[in-house]
């Protein structure tokens, strides 16, 4: 996979992906990750990237041409799958979402700030938009982060034991049982005695009464 993000603030973006899981994805050549700054597609003097709203009102829009500049330019070097603008009144990231976006070839992540970007950007290039939840942010980069980090790791070979995005909430429209480890007793608080067992039939339909019951008392939603 291959997903290129345009940003106006690179440097929000490095260290989200220069850690753990997504630096070994990188690494092991599952994913290849760019950002590029849109200023460098301004050919204003100022390299400027935003301008003020045409009908008045408080707050910058970022301009048309160097978003499209940059559009244009990575769409003449490949193919995209999804050209995503991440904005507040996107379609919620819920874990189907990534699913599906795990299993693209190339994506396109535009960050917005200040007011967001000029609305034909959004009408004629973008074709997903993607909101992480409903509250406002600074800015698209800590939300393209956010939507990498939970689409990456679910290509295949990205986390060492595969299975485990699987167990993980939300996967089978559940959330995750209790997890422990050593050791069995800490200031008088035991582990549960059936994860000791070795019985793993019974370990399993423990974990199953667990994911339901606690989806019951926390996310009742989930289980219509
Ligand atoms: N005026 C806009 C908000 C702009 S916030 C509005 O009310 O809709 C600036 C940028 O931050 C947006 O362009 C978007 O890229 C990003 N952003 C803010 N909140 C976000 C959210 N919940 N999900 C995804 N991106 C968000």
């Amino acid at each position: 996979m291959r997903i290129d993000i345009l940003t106006v603030l690179p440097e929000l973006l490095e260290s989200p992906f220069a850690a753990s899981i997504m630096k070994r994805a990188q690494d092991k050549g599952l994913v290849e990750i760019y950002t590029h700054n849109i200023r460098d597609y301004s050919t204003n003097k100022h390299r400027n990237v935003d301008d003020y709203q045409y009908g008045g009102g408080a707050g910058m829009v970022m301009s048309i041409e160097p978003i499209a500049a940059a559009i244009e330019k990575l769409k003449s070097e490949r193919t995209y799958d999804e050209i995503i603008y991440m904005s507040p009144d996107g379609e919620l990231l819920e874990q189907p979402l990534c699913n599906t976006l795990s299993l693209k070839g190339n994506l396109m992540i535009l960050c917005g700030h200040y007011k967001g970007v000029d609305e034909r950007i959004r009408e004629h290039y973008i074709t997903k938009e993607i909101s992480i939840g409903s509250y406002v942010l600074s800015g698209g980069e800590l939300a393209a982060a956010i939507v990498v980090d939970s689409v990456v790791r679910l290509i295949p070979g990205v986390l060492n034991d595969e299975t485990s995005a699987l167990t993980d909430c939300f996967q089978d429209g559940l959330l995750s049982p209790p997890v422990y480890t050593r050791p069995p007793e800490f200031n008088g608080w035991k582990v549960p005695e059936i994860l000791l067992s070795g019985d793993s039939a019974k370990i399993d339909q423990w974990r199953e009464d667990q994911a339901i019951e606690r989806t019951k008392l926390k996310r009742p939603d989930l289980l219509k």
